[in-house]
């Protein structure tokens, strides 16, 4: 039993057929990294990777303490670190996670670690910009970056990458393109002063998407697993993941001329039956859907949000709905409907999902 009424259930089968969708499009030996960060696009992390965990060959995250997080949950795939930060360098080596190192700034740092500690061959990744101008070596660096790594065995390159800036936008074709062949420019100098072959890789979703032939030797598939491609047609081959659930906590019957909520943002113009639902903006339903600009699902038919959406409820239109307190609430369990959340509250999936907030539980079921 839990005492939350409102969570997120994460579906595992539905991650499962997604990630076997995306490996569908993949050469049989391209490894899959599976992104994870921002606790699994919102969904729950550490149950989600220990889900994954035989069935993708590495996971990332953006910072340390998420990494740390999966290691103390038990999970022992490779774990990426995008942006571990130079002050975290000890608690990387200590987690066994693997650092991105996007300058000379933190190379030097991690080098250094590693040279003190006589680590033999810690796997560390080195990142290139190419254009999306966020995090990475630039080209030039190539000569001191191979000097540093071959005077110590201390460290040992797993992978060379890159970003894409555009790689769900085909107008942004030429540019993508130029990206990529310029990282395999960068990817063979490499190729020919190290006495290894790192692994290479640039592809994120709608990367996989729309490059395939750009797959190299590992992919990282992010918002994909969480069921979304970079278009509406794509999107239908996936299975939601996510589902947000609540309960009616109470009914109430308003007459004209009454209002809902703070600042009596809504006025009834006839006699209402309202429901009070437990989530509000602190859970992450953005304040930009309140006033109608969203509805919720109870007994499979669409009710609006009135007024304002308060911290922690809002109130919606029941009037037509045969409902009683304590029924359940569909908040969002499809993709059009976290679309549709989207657009009327003018962001993306990504940011929907990932604004669930802490409060609310999480559920995996496989
Ligand atoms: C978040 C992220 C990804 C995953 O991107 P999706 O579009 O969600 O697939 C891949 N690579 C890097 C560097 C990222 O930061």
């Amino acid at each position: 039993m839990n005492n939350h009424v409102t969570v997120l259930e994460i579906d595992g089968k539905a991650l499962e057929h997604n990630l076997q969708y995306f490996k569908n499009k993949l050469a049989n030996n391209t490894k899959v990294l599976a992104v994870v960060k921002a606790f699994g696009y919102g969904s729950e992390a550490t149950e989600v990777a220990k889900f994954l965990e035989n069935k993708v060959d590495y996971f990332a995250v953006a910072y340390t303490d998420e990494g740390i997080a999966l290691r103390e949950a038990g999970v022992e795939t490779p774990i990426l670190v995008f942006h571990p930060q130079i002050q975290n360098l000890e608690l990387i080596i200590q987690h066994q996670l693997e650092p991105n190192l996007y300058n000379h700034t933190i190379l030097d740092a991690f080098l250094k670690i590693a040279d003190d500690k006589l680590l033999l061959n810690y796997p560390i990744h080195l990142k290139f910009n190419t254009g999306l101008n966020r995090l990475g070596f630039w080209h030039t660096d190539i000569p001191s970056i191979l000097s540093k790594l071959q005077s110590s065995d201390h460290t040992k390159v797993a992978s060379l990458f890159s970003h894409l800036a555009a790689s769900d936008d085909i107008q942004e074709k030429e540019f993508t393109i130029n990206q990529i062949n310029n990282f395999a420019y960068i990817a063979k100098q490499f190729f020919t002063h190290l006495d290894y072959k790192p692994m290479v890789h640039v592809l994120n979703t709608s990367g996989i998407i729309n490059y395939p032939e750009a797959q190299f030797d590992m992919v990282r598939l992010g918002i994909g697993l969480y069921g979304f491609g970079n278009d509406e047609n794509e999107t239908k081959q996936l299975k939601n993941v996510a589902s947000l659930k609540s309960i009616i906590s109470q009914i109430h019957l308003i007459e004209p001329g009454e209002t809902v909520g703070y600042n009596r943002a809504f006025t009834a113009n006839k006699s209402m039956k309202t429901a009070t639902i437990p989530i509000g903006h602190a859970d992450g339903i953005s304040r930009r859907l309140g006033n109608k600009n969203y509805a919720v699902l109870i007994n499979n038919q669409k009710a609006a949000i009135l007024g304002n959406v308060c911290m922690d409820m809002i109130m919606v239109d029941v009037s037509n709905i045969d409902c009683k307190e304590g029924e359940e609430v569909i908040i969002f369990n499809s993709q059009e409907m976290i679309t549709e959340m989207a657009n009327n509250s003018e962001t993306i999936s990504y940011e929907v999902l990932t604004m669930i907030s802490q409060r609310v539980k999480r559920l995996l079921k496989c």
